[in-house]
């Protein structure tokens, strides 16, 4: 059986990457969207919503800052 190659399964990147809010000074982790698009998250303080958009190469960095 072969493999159906249009089902592409999005493994460059990482499900989750840790975040610091400079908001709040907090750091927590978000994880990607359903569409495996970007990261989503939210601050745990002020609940401020952030998104990042991933690459098609994938995110070097593992580490963002929500400015
Ligand atoms: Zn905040």
């Amino acid at each position: 059986m072969l493999e159906n190659k249009a089902t592409t399964i999005p493994g460059m990147f990482k499900r989750h990457v840790g975040v610091k809010f400079d908001c709040c000074h907090v750091y927590t982790r978000v994880y990607t969207n359903k569409e495996g698009t970007a990261y989503e998250g939210r601050c745990p303080k002020c609940l401020r919503t952030i998104r990042i958009k991933i690459h098609k190469d994938g995110v070097n960095c593992k580490f963002f800052s929500a400015l």
